[in-house]
């Protein structure tokens, strides 16, 4: 492959283009940003970490027949990707209430919801990401109403699949963020990753320990301290599932 130079620079990925203009390069950083980059820092192996449990994920999904932006990956740190347009939303599926949701409704840490929960944010850096309504959505045409539909059936049974596979891994699936983008056929693609940066990820052998048990990004976001281990552990198990 020739060398381009980059396309985009988000806060976890850069995206290359390649020489055919449907295929792009995602390279996988260490670096870690929270609260909307104000905090930073840089998670050893986390590139690595994060390509490898996304792309398994992504692998796994497509064989249950849903359509992701993975192709391939000519490193451990990079991922082949179909080149689309991303949505402007950031789709959020909770089962156990995390984060967010319980500093807007006060429903205490670890509530288990009776429904998943599929929420869509406003992709916007400067606006800080605000929760959307259905209604602000479609007035904002940041997505066509059958777009709205088909992502909540798609991010649900999505949910179905990440929850099963993660108990098989001895982790509680709490919550995580998905992103779906546009192809040049207007199909909709899963695309971003899956990963402990996306996803709350509790440990079910660590018990109610509210600190011990967290495997994901939280650890970053509220400096509990082996990040690394936790990445290592959630990609041990991801890769080792039964
Ligand atoms: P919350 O709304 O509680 O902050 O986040 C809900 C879930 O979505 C968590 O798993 C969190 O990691 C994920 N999430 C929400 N927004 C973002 C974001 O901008 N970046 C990343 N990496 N994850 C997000």
């Amino acid at each position: 492959m020739s060398v381009h130079t980059k396309l985009y620079e988000g806060k976890a990925k850069i995206i290359y283009p390649t020489d055919d203009p449907e295929i792009l390069l995602a390279v996988f950083k260490d670096d870690a940003t929270a609260f909307n980059a104000q905090k930073r820092g840089s998670i050893q192996e986390k590139g690595r970490i994060n390509n490898s449990i996304s792309s398994k994920l992504f692998q796994e999904l497509e064989a249950r027949g849903i359509k992701t932006h993975f192709i391939d990956n000519p490193a451990a740190n990079q991922m082949r990707i179909r080149a689309v347009k991303i949505l402007p939303l950031e789709v959020v599926v909770r089962n156990i209430a995390a984060g967010s949701l319980c500093q807007q409704t006060g429903l205490p840490l670890g509530t288990v919801l009776k429904m998943p929960l599929v929420e869509f944010y406003y992709k916007n850096d400067q606006l800080g990401d605000p929760l959307l309504t259905r209604d602000r959505l479609l007035l904002m045409e940041l997505a066509t109403p059958e777009q709205v539909d088909s992502i909540t059936h798609l991010a649900l049974k999505i949910n179905d699949f990440l929850k099963e596979f993660f108990q098989r891994c001895n982790i509680t699936l709490v919550d995580f963020k998905l992103e779906f983008g546009l192809d040049s056929q207007q199909q909709l693609l899963l695309a971003d990753e899956i990963s402990p940066d996306t996803c709350r990820l509790w440990d079910i052998s660590a018990g109610d320990d509210p600190n011990l048990r967290v495997l994901d990004k939280d650890r970053f976001r509220r400096d509990l301290g082996n990040v690394e281990d936790a990445y290592q552990e959630v990609l041990k198990r991801v890769l080792n599932e039964l």
